[in-house]
């Protein structure tokens, strides 16, 4: 059975602990928090990289995700080729008002366009101007951070790899040819 006024002893000795703490109040906007580098504040679009697959607008759970394209006919890169069709982005707009920062569309797109920024300064006294179009967007991308140093001990990247490769291929080839040229002359 509990002593009679122990739940009070308690109370105040909370109370106590609490009083004699440090106050931790951020004193924002006058001293900026120290946020970690890699906070979700806001997404950053590198347009660039997106080619309007729509992955990331058909898997957002609020479908806050905004997408407007047209199809554009590429010509064929040599004679005879076939000409190509790809899409052209008229509008990308994110409605932070809706999105709850899951980071869904992050994770889905496959063409990494799509990143986490620690921007936060964003606020607006109209709910209906949150909604940010690709300009802005896209200038959150220059706050985003690098990506980490790849191991020194892991697999080259497939891409560097084939890239390393054909200009290795090429400057043999060039070697080759100054090589040619020097005999006959
Ligand atoms: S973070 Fe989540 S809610 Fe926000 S836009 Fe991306 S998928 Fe939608
Ligand atoms: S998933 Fe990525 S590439 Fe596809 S539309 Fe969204 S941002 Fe663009």
């Amino acid at each position: 059975m509990p002593v009679p006024g122990s739940g009070l002893a308690k109370g105040l000795a909370v109370t106590l602990r609490t009083m004699t703490r440090r106050s931790v109040t951020a004193q924002y906007p006058d001293v900026q928090p120290e946020l970690a580098p890699r906070t979700r504040g806001v997404i950053g679009l590198f347009e660039e990289n997106c080619t309007v697959c729509m992955l990331c607008a058909r898997e957002c759970p609020d479908w806050c995700i905004y997408i407007d394209s047209h199809k554009e006919t590429v010509p064929a890169a040599v004679p005879g080729g076939r000409e190509r069709s790809r899409n052209v982005l008229d509008r990308f707009a994110i409605d932070f008002a809706l999105c709850m920062y899951c980071g869904i569309c992050i994770e889905v797109c496959p063409f990494d366009a799509l990143f986490w920024s620690p921007e936060f300064e964003y606020a607006e006294t109209d709910i209906h101007e949150l909604t940010h179009e690709r300009d802005r967007l896209r200038e959150w991308m220059w706050t985003v951070p690098e990506p980490p140093a790849l191991d020194p001990a892991a697999e080259e990247p497939k891409e560097i790899a084939a890239a390393r490769k054909t200009a290795e291929k090429l400057a043999a080839q060039q070697a080759k040819e100054n090589t040619e040229e020097g005999d006959s002359a």
